[in-house]
């Protein structure tokens, strides 16, 4: 097999795996218990904090866990409207975030906020202007993702936080995709809140974190019991923190290193597939992106076709239409960064991680070349294509 699928999720390391073990067998008690059974996943809980405040450049006290990076947008997204909607009902985001970020925007829209979704250039860039003359006195809050899961475009975080900073306007990001793989430093970003999760980057599935500046009056989003300050209630997921500490380490002693390796892969795919397969383009800037991410159309093909053919040849990739999570429509993405349907349906995704090698890449462009072309030979799209061509000649 070969896996190409790491923005949808990351194989658990083998050292993070050890590291949650004995919060199962042995420390398993509750970390609100008395006595030391129940200390012991207290301070390991304490201790995960320290380690992913320091990974962000925030406070212990400002790192909240949840259960993933669907839970702390959702709960940023809501608490912070909720908690400004006194001083106005406006949000600010982008056409590319997120479903976890577009659809708790679409809840609040429901409930008597105004969302203002902007635009992206053609690579998938927000430009800070458009979102200084998006800004209005009623503005509350700016949510603009760190970087894309499909595209993998970096946003200019450093600048649209400078400017909500200076507007007095609370800045979200989704750092989900961006955490553990480029540095992030919340205090000379000018982030207020920041949503992360632990599986993109090698850690378990289901455990995540929301930062919270200090000072910010943020509502609970789970009532209940006192755990996490009394705002996010309900028993701590001890190995999954664990777990997600284990990750952060790690991805914090390897990240020049991995990131480095993982640009050379991505080029290297980049440069074969451009070179090797007519009619292609790729989507997303070609330098400002995550290292791993490749994102290229192939014309005239539907991307699910493509995926599952390369699926029967072991290789696990995703795609630029939704169906895999059960919509047919074409990537919100790829059409807000200007992409007509039919190119959007023959996307095709692929997110590398430092484990794969070039043979590996060498065999998918064998194989995308070849799928590529029987797809199109299939394609009355692509045989009218061809056709007019040659009339045209
Ligand atoms: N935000 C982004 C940018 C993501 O890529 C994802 C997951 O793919 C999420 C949020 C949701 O995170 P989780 O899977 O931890 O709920």
């Amino acid at each position: 097999m070969i896996y190409l699928d790491n923005a949808a999720t990351t194989r658990t390391a083998p050292e993070v795996v050890e590291a949650m073990l004995p919060y199962f067998t042995e420390q398993y008690g509750n970390p609100s218990a008395i006595y030391s059974l129940g200390s012991a996943g207290k301070k390991a809980i304490n201790e995960a904090r320290r380690t992913i405040a320091a990974a962000i450049g925030a406070k212990p006290e400002e790192i909240y866990f949840t259960a993933g990076g669907t839970e702390a947008d959702n709960w940023a997204l809501k608490a912070a409207a909720e908690c400004c909607a006194g001083k106005g009902r406006h949000i600010i985001t982008t056409k590319i975030e997120h479903h976890a970020v577009l659809h708790a925007c679409g809840y609040l829209e429901k409930n008597g906020y105004e969302v203002t979704y902007l635009d992206v250039d053609r690579d998938g860039i927000l430009d800070p202007e458009s979102l200084k003359e998006a800004i209005r006195p009623d503005t509350v809050l700016i949510s603009v993702m760190f970087a894309n899961n499909e595209i993998g475009t970096i946003q200019p975080i450093r600048e649209i936080g400078a400017i909500a900073r200076e507007r007095g306007i609370l800045f979200h990001t989704d750092a989900v995709q961006a955490f553990g793989q480029v540095p992030i430093d919340v205090e000379e970003m000018h982030i207020d809140m920041l949503s992360a999760s632990a599986h993109k980057l090698n850690g378990p599935k289901g455990t995540g974190m929301l930062y919270i500046r200090s000072g910010l009056k943020i509502r609970s989003f789970i009532h209940g019991g006192a755990q996490e300050k009394g705002v996010r209630a309900g028993t701590e997921n001890v190995p999954g923190i664990v777990g997600f500490a284990a990750a952060v380490r790690r991805a914090l002693s390897r990240m020049e290193e991995k990131a480095g390796r993982e640009r050379e892969l991505r080029d290297y795919l980049i440069r074969r597939i451009e070179g090797e397969i007519p009619y292609c383009r790729l989507n997303g800037h070609r330098e400002k992106r995550l290292p791993g991410n490749v994102n290229i159309s192939f014309r005239f093909i539907e991307g699910e076709s493509l995926l599952i053919m390369l699926d029967m040849r072991g290789v696990c990739a995703s795609s630029g239409s939704a169906c895999t999570s059960g919509s047919l429509d074409p990537s919100h993405v790829l059409l807000a960064i200007g992409l007509e349907h039919e190119e959007a349906h023959g996307s095709l995704r692929m997110t590398l991680s430092e484990e794969n090698t070039q043979e590996e890449l060498d065999e998918v462009v064998g194989h995308l070349a070849e799928i590529v072309q029987r797809l199109r030979d299939m394609s009355p799209l692509y045989e009218d294509f061809m056709k007019s061509r040659r009339d045209r000649t």
